[in-house]
């Protein structure tokens, strides 16, 4: 969802406060410590990747687990906050819609997706949302791009994958055979079904 239905810089900075403070909670320690430990894990494994690493993963690989994190940033980030709907956005799904089955597919958790998905009003355009809850399972593990894929009972060949970070969202989409498409924000969508 996020760097691909909507760019909201304010909204990714409240997630990283939210991901320091979920840190420092869970290991006792100051926030301030918190903060570069997490910025410098993140760097680490970008560095690892070759790409951008979101907060989800980089917690985990410091050993806070998914529900942890989860429970804080529902408690402590609203993106409904920062979003508003775009109307040109919207348009482009119901024309997309009308040919494709549309899902999402995020790291984040329902309750958290439901907030994006009502802030920006995409309500009743996906067909499946697929989310941390659905199967215990975080992108890039295949596992969980096949999972869903098997509840549209659909070939890997007929699924596009729409997504902003390479390593995470379309490296293992495309090692499974589906198709992709990298986007740098919702703006990469509209444009691409305008002619
Ligand atoms: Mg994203």
């Amino acid at each position: 969802m996020d760097g691909t239905l909507y760019c909201a810089p304010e909204l990714r900075k409240k997630y990283a406060d939210a991901a320091y403070q979920t840190l420092s909670h869970y290991k006792k320690l100051d926030p301030s410590q918190a903060r570069i430990i997490v910025e410098e894990k993140k760097k680490e494994l970008e560095k690892q990747a070759g790409g951008s690493m979101p907060y989800t993963l980089t917690l985990k690989s410091l050993g806070v687990p998914i529900e942890v994190w989860h429970k804080e940033n529902i408690k402590y980030v609203d993106p409904g906050q920062f979003l508003v709907p775009d109307m040109k956005l919207k348009k482009t799904l119901k024309f997309l819609k009308k040919e494709y089955k549309l899902a999402i597919f995020t790291n984040n958790n329902d309750i958290q997706t439901e907030r994006v998905i009502q802030a920006l009003n995409l309500k009743s355009l996906f067909d499946r949302v697929f989310t941390y809850n659905s199967f215990k399972l975080l992108k890039p593990d295949p596992e969980f791009f096949r999972r869903a894929m098997a509840q549209f009972e659909a070939r890997p060949e007929e699924c596009l994958i729409v997504g902003d970070r390479y390593n995470v969202d379309l490296a293992p989409a495309r090692n499974l055979g589906m198709q992709i498409y990298e986007v740098k924000g919702p703006r990469d969508i509209i444009g691409s079904t305008s002619s």
